[in-house]
């Protein structure tokens, strides 16, 4: 950051929360943590659950005309009165750092991106530490979303993975998850994944976010059940969240350095 500063280049993002839901509040805040831990200017705007969507489109026309501002954020999910692509395609792709944008959604497609989602682009990032490469690996992907598991299978399928993305109509998803040696969860439903569904020695990376009745929060795998199976196995809380938070990071840092030619 400081050869950064140094060399005149503006790091900022900008994070846009809408409404009060308690857990988009609690990622918001440890995005903006993260900012501070490594100087990176961060502003919030927080509006009200009520606010339409013109009004967050004319803060994102703003914040795209910034030149300190190198990142823009929409917190997800949005009230349901605000239409999510609508938000999405009003970001300057180049300032885009979460990569929901169309532009960058086809640069991942073609393997010529400049940004990568930061979920799976921080379960890559995991499969890396534990050792293990992805090439000829069968890779299976719970979960077809936009945000994690359809990008999740286009970067393991960039690394050679021969990869099956399974969703909610999948017919006898436990034969497939057990072909998988590298076995990526991302459903939001708490210890969907159990031991019987993961073959000895797998890569397990638990995506999910869930909390308990208790309040307690828990990922999409069985952890305890599922470890003794599992080659290497990721936490919830402490695995994919705190990875995410460092690509998103990375990508406000890039931004800045791709709008200022450096
Ligand atoms: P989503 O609800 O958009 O998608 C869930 C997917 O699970 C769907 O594609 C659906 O087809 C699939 N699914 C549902 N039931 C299924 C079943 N019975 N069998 C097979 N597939 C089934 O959710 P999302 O936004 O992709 O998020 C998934 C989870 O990851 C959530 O718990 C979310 O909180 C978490 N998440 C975590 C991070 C992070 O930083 N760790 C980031 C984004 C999302």
């Amino acid at each position: 950051m400081a050869k950064l500063k140094e060399e005149g280049v503006k790091v900022g993002l900008a994070v846009i929360i809408v409404g009060d839901d308690p857990a988009s509040r609690v990622y918001v805040n440890n995005k903006k943590k993260a900012c501070e831990e490594i100087g990176i200017y961060s502003e919030e705007y927080a509006l009200p659950s009520e606010a339409t969507e013109q009004e967050v489109i004319d803060i994102i026309n703003t914040l795209n005309e910034r030149d300190d501002i190198s990142g823009i954020l929409v917190q997800l999910p949005l009230p349901k009165h605000i239409n999510e692509t609508n938000i999405i395609n009003a970001i300057s792709y180049k300032k885009d750092v979460d990569a929901f944008h169309p532009v960058n959604v086809g640069k991942i497609m073609t393997g010529d991106f400049d940004f990568l989602p930061c979920t799976p682009a921080g379960v890559m990032e995991l499969i890396k530490e534990s050792g293990v490469s992805v090439e000829g690996k069968e890779c299976v992907v719970i979960g077809r979303s936009n945000i994690v598991g359809k990008p999740q299978a286009m970067l393991l399928l960039h690394q050679n993975g021969t990869v099956t993305i399974c969703h909610s109509k999948t017919k006898n998803l436990k034969e497939v998850t057990k072909r998988a040696d590298i076995l990526v969860a991302a459903v939001g439903r708490p210890k969907f994944v159990t031991a019987d569904m993961v073959k000895e020695g797998a890569v397990v990376i638990d995506v999910g976010i869930n909390r308990t009745e208790e309040g307690k929060l828990v990922g999409d795998v069985d952890f305890e059940n599922v470890k003794d199976t599992a080659y290497a196995i990721t936490p919830v809380p402490g695995g994919v969240g705190p990875m995410t938070i460092a690509m998103l990071m990375k990508n406000t840092v890039k931004a800045a350095r791709l709008l200022a030619n450096k």
